[in-house]
């Protein structure tokens, strides 16, 4: 028999994605099996719907088909199993790039009904360490060359007094008889998808799943401790303000055995008044005086090493650019160096003697 998935969530056939997503909300609360308005026919039904109008390709199969354009699909047809569909709920829809299905929002509301969505502690013990954004500031030569830093951070670290575990040293740390340990209770539900283990927060441990006689009386039990560090961090050569640089596994240490948080340095280089960077290349404004380019001369040019000698040709006109050759900044990926470029800027003179003068009005005939 052929359904009609806007009569089933109640819209309108011109409905926007968001009514669609409002009224599956309400109609999945509503009939929800733990409810007391719950009815399983009528939650599977109005899931199935959501599925398809909740998808705006699916939807526009469905406008021109109908539901024939989805017979053997809906939730037993994605090849998913319980866990997989709450591991999706948890991270918010992304995730198990295997499952061809698009859960959308859909995570995020079985989510909010199944009470999961939220509590990330409960379903595991481990807890990932926060990460850590900082601003780090370099001269403008350590952002070319690369310079090792010695930064300070404040971080959560393992409590060294009772090694993470939370304890006080010496007093006993039992297995929570509750959840045997697991952190984490099982029950049976039955829902529209049929019975389903669903899985919650211990509730003797709080999801720790063991049981702390005297707590730890350095970190008051919580296993980590405020730490002022000092950290040395190498800043690869040629990079640049507004770059962000990834200091794996260094902010805030996890609990319960879960990973370190990863630090994040944002760069800011400080100008140079004599260089100009663009990308790799290299920018220097080289002042001399009109005779110099006109008979041609020997200059010094700064580079971002030694200084060197430049030979201007004669004639040389203003704003004549020179390459010298990888003197720009070193290339972090592919090896090698931009190049540097010296812009000759000619300098007419304001005043001259009168002998100056002179010559310059015979030269001018
Ligand atoms: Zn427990
Ligand atoms: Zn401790």
């Amino acid at each position: 028999m052929a359904k009609d998935y806007y009569k089933i969530l109640g819209v309108e056939k011109n409905a926007s994605q968001e009514e669609i997503k409002k009224a599956f909300r309400k109609k999945a609360h509503e009939f929800h099996p733990d409810k007391p308005t719950g009815d399983e026919a009528k939650f599977k039904e109005v899931n199935e719907a959501y599925q398809i109008l909740g998808n705006e390709e699916k939807r526009k199969q469905f406008d021109q088909f109908g539901d024939a354009a989805f017979s053997g699909q809906g939730f037993g047809g994605t090849g998913m199993n319980w866990d997989d569909f709450r591991r999706q709920a948890r991270q918010g829809g992304g995730g198990a790039q295997n499952v061809n299905f698009d859960f959308g929002d859909l995570g995020d509301i079985f989510g909010d009904i199944f009470g999961f969505g939220g509590s990330r502690r409960g379903a595991s013990r481990a807890q990932h360490g926060a990460d850590i954004q900082m601003t780090l500031n370099l001269e403008f030569k350590e952002a070319v060359f690369g310079v090792k830093k010695d930064i300070r951070v404040s971080r959560h670290v393992k409590c060294s007094h009772c090694h993470g575990n939370m304890a006080e040293p010496g007093t006993p740390i039992k297995t929570c008889g509750t959840c045997g340990g697991a952190g984490q209770v099982i029950q049976m539900r039955r829902t529209m998808l049929g019975q389903f283990q669903t899985a919650s927060a211990c509730p003797e441990c709080g999801g720790e799943g063991k049981l702390v006689e005297t707590k730890c009386s350095v970190c008051f039990g919580v296993g980590v401790v405020q730490d002022d560090s000092r950290l040395d961090v190498s800043i690869p050569a040629g990079v640049e303000s507004g770059m962000t640089l990834r200091v794996p596994g260094q902010a805030h240490a996890g609990i319960n055995g879960g990973q370190p948080g990863d630090i994040y340095l944002q760069l800011r280089v400080k100008k140079d008044l004599r260089f100009t960077r663009d990308g790799f290349d290299i920018f220097v404004e080289k002042n001399i005086s009109m005779v110099q380019a006109a008979l041609g001369s020997s200059i010094e040019v700064e580079t971002l090493e030694e200084p060197i000698e430049l030979k201007i040709p004669a004639g040389t006109q203003p704003d004549s650019k020179f390459r010298l050759k990888s003197k720009g900044v070193p290339k972090m990926n592919t090896g090698g160096r931009g190049e540097m470029y010296v812009v000759i800027k000619v300098e007419v003179p304001k005043r001259l003697s009168r002998k100056q003068k002179k010559i310059l009005e015979e030269f001018d005939e």
